[in-house]
C-alpha cells in the first residue's frame, strides 16, 4: 500500500523533534524534510552559548545523517520552500523543483525584526556590513568572525537574546552597550523592580546599558540614539524581537492572525491537511517563541498523525535566561497575572524574587539570580499547590540555604523546563548520556545540567 507522504517545511527544532517522534512510533508516512539552512539540524537555543565560548560550535547538531538515512527520512537542506499549491498538493521549492505531499507540516520558526534604523540597510546590498542578526548558525559564525576586528559592539534590544549576545561579546573581550526602547531590560517578562536589579547586574559586568531610547541612525562615526548619544560601534547586532514565520501559509490562503492559526490537533483551521508547529504557530490567541512549547506540539502532532486521540492544551512557558554571570527564570506571566504580590530584591547581590499568588496557589514567578529553587517553584506552579500564609515568603527569602540542593527533590519535581523531565526520571537513568538519550533532558537550553548531574551522583552514592 501506498505510504502517505508528509512533507515538513523548516528544520528547526520543532521538526526535529517531530521527526523523531514519528520515527519512536514507527509512522505510516514517507517524510520529506525541507530546511533553508546550509546544514544539518542544530541546537539553536545554544548558539548563544557558542557565541560566549562556553558551547563548541561542533557539538550544536541534533542528529545526523546516518540517524535520518537509518529511519528512512529524506532531508534537503539549503532549499527554500517558496509556494504552497493546495489544489495539486505540492510545495514549490528554489530553484525550481516541487515535492507532492498529502500532509504538510508548517515548522518555519520566525523571523528576526529590522527595527527602523536610518543606514541598516544599504541599498541593493542588504544589511549594512556592520550590522548582524542572531538567529541562525550562519549568523552567529560571521558575528564570531567578525569579532577579532572589532572593540566595541552595540546591541539593540534589551529582551531575553539581546542580553544573552550582549553577554556573549562581553565574555569575548568587546566592550558592548545595550539599547532598549523600554523602560527597563526584559520588559516582557518582567516589571521595573527586576529591571532595575538586572541592570545593576548587567552593568557590573561591564555592559553600558541605555534603556527608553531609540538607535535612530548608523553612520560611519557609530550609532546615533534618539537623545542625541552616539554611541561608537565595530558591530551592531538586531536582537529587537521577531515575528512568526507565516508567508508561505498566508499566500497560500490559510487563516494566519500573528501566526497560523492551528486547532488542538495542531492542525490549520483553514486545511485539515496542513499542520504548524512551533514558532510559526498560533493557538488560542498565542504565539510561543520558547522551545519547549515547541517540542510539546510536536509531540502531540506526531501523537496525532499516527492515530491517538489526544488534544494540545497549550503551554506554560518558563522563560530562562542563561548567560555568564547573569540567571533568569520567569514562570508564566508575572506582570500581568492578577493576585498578591511577595517580593524580595536585593540588588546588592544582584538577587530579586518575586511570587505572584492567587489563593495560596503560585500563579507567577521570577527569579533573578540565585535559581537554587527554581525546581521546587517549578513544581509548586505546575501542580497548584496550596501553600499556606508563612510558605510564600520563606521560599523567597535567604540566599541559598547550605545543604539545599537538586539532589534532594522530590521525584515529581520537574528538573528540565524545555523537555517537562522530572527528578525521579533523572534518578533512573544510569549517567547522563542515558539521561540525555532518553529523556532529553539537557539537551535544550542546557540549564538543568547541574541539577540532573547532582541528581545522578546523589543516585551513584546510594547505589555505589
Ligand atoms: C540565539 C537564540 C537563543 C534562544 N534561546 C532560547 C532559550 O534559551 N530557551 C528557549 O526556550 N528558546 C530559545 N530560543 C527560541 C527557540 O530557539 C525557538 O523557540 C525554537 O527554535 C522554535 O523552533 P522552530 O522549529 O519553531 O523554529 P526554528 O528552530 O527557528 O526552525 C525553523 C527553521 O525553518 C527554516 N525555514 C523557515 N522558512 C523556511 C522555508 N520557506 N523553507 C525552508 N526552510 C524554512 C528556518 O531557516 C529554520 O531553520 C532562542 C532562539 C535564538 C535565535
Amino acid at each position: 500500500m501506498m505510504r502517505e507522504r508528509l512533507v515538513v517545511v523548516g528544520n528547526g527544532m520543532a521538526a526535529t523533534r517531530l521527526v523523531e517522534e514519528l520515527v519512536r512510533r514507527d509512522a505510516p508516512f514517507d517524510i520529506t524534510v525541507v530546511g533553508d539552512e546550509a546544514g544539518p539540524a542544530y541546537n539553536r537555543i545554544l548558539l548563544s552559548a557558542v557565541l560566549e565560548g562556553s558551547h563548541p560550535l561542533r557539538e550544536l547538531r541534533l542528529r545526523d545523517e546516518d540517524w535520518y538515512a537509518g529511519h528512512g527520512v529524506r532531508v534537503l537542506t539549503r532549499r527554500r520552500a517558496v509556494r504552497v499549491d493546495r489544489d495539486r498538493g505540492v510545495v514549490e521549492l528554489e530553484p525550481g523543483d516541487e515535492i507532492p505531499w498529502d500532509r504538510l507540516v508548517l515548522a518555519t520558526g520566525s523571523v528576526p525584526a529590522l527595527p527602523p534604523i536610518r543606514g541598516l540597510v544599504t541599498p541593493g546590498e542588504g544589511l549594512h556590513p556592520k550590522v548582524h542578526a542572531f538567529r541562525s548558525l550562519a549568523d552567529c559564525q560571521r558575528l564570531l568572525g567578525a569579532v577579532p576586528d572589532a572593540r566595541r559592539a552595540v546591541v539593540v534590544g534589551g529582551g531575553l537574546l539581546g542580553l544573552q549576545v550582549a553577554r556573549g561579546l562581553g565574555v569575548q573581550g568587546l566592550e558592548v552597550d545595550l539599547v532598549e526602547a523600554a523602560p527597563h531590560l526584559l520588559a516582557s517578562q518582567v516589571g521595573e523592580a527586576a529591571g532595575r536589579v538586572l541592570r545593576r547586574s548587567v552593568e557590573a559586568l561591564d555592559c553600558e546599558v541605555h534603556p527608553e531610547v531609540r538607535a535612530v541612525r548608523l553612520t560611519d562615526e557609530g550609532l546615533r540614539l534618539d537623545n542625541g548619544y552616539l554611541l561608537g560601534a565595530d558591530l551592531v547586532v538586531l536582537a529587537a524581537g521577531g515575528r512568526p514565520a507565516t508567508s508561505l501559509a498566508r499566500e497560500c490562503g490559510l487563516f494566519v492572525r500573528r501566526g497560523v492559526v492551528v486547532d488542538d490537533a495542531l492542525t490549520s483551521v483553514t486545511d485539515a491537511r496542513i499542520h504548524a508547529i512551533g514558532d510559526c504557530a498560533e493557538f488560542r490567541g498565542r504565539t510561543t517563541g520558547f522551545v519547549s512549547p515547541a517540542w510539546e506540539q510536536a509531540a502531540v502532532l506526531a501523537a496525532r498523525l499516527t492515530g491517538e486521540d489526544t488534544a494540545y492544551r497549550g503551554s506554560r512557558t518558563v522563560a530562562r535566561l542563561r548567560a555568564a554571570g547573569l540567571d533568569v527564570a520567569v514562570l508564566g506571566d508575572p506582570e500581568r497575572t492578577r493576585g498578591e504580590v511577595v517580593e524580595m530584591a536585593n540588588p546588592v547581590r544582584g538577587s530579586y524574587r518575586k511570587l505572584v499568588v492567587r489563593d495560596g496557589v503560585v500563579e507567577a514567578a521570577v527569579l533573578m539570580g540565585d535559581l537554587s529553587r527554581v525546581g521546587l517553584l517549578t513544581q509548586l506552579y505546575d501542580r497548584r499547590t496550596v501553600l499556606g500564609p508563612d510558605e510564600p515568603a520563606r521560599l523567597l527569602l535567604g540566599e541559598r540555604p547550605a545543604g539545599e540542593s537538586s539532589a534532594g527533590l522530590p521525584d515529581d519535581a520537574e528538573v528540565c523546563a524545555c523537555a517537562g523531565v522530572t527528578a525521579g526520571r533523572i534518578r533512573a537513568c544510569a549517567d547522563l548520556a542515558d539521561a540525555a538519550a532518553t529523556t532529553r533532558a539537557t539537551t535544550g537550553c542546557g540549564g538543568c545540567r547541574p541539577a540532573v548531574e547532582a541528581l545522578l551522583a546523589r543516585g551513584r552514592a546510594v547505589t555505589g
